[in-house]
């Protein structure tokens, strides 16, 4: 935890499913490759997860459809519907599908 690079930016943490920015806890998460259905170019998980505590609890759950719509809910709130293409739908929930996938339980 104390070499994960994210922590020597000098950019704030935020959450990686809904990017608030408030009390992270670092969820174990495998490092993995993303698949490239996902992406189209090389991109790497490192380690941990951080999730604010809405999203931890919906993980504690195992609430993953909660935790896809909480993203893409809170990514339309802060850039504006417009912004959001439904296409990208099945990106972000196979992307967290390989979190999950690869997620220390
Ligand atoms: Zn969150």
């Amino acid at each position: 935890m104390s070499n994960d690079p994210r922590k020597s930016m000098t950019q704030q943490l935020i959450c990686d499913f809904c990017s608030d920015t408030k009390s992270l806890t670092l969820i174990a998460c495998k490092t993995f490759d993303v698949k490239h259905s996902v992406c189209d170019f090389p991109m790497t998980s490192v380690e941990g997860w951080w999730a604010c505590p809405p999203c931890l609890q919906l993980i504690e759950n195992g609430d993953r459809d909660g935790l896809f719509r909480r993203s893409k809910q809170s990514y339309i709130e802060k850039n504006g519907r417009e912004n959001w293409d439904d296409r990208i739908d099945p990106y972000l929930y196979e992307f967290q599908r390989q979190f999950w996938e690869n997620r220390d339980a």
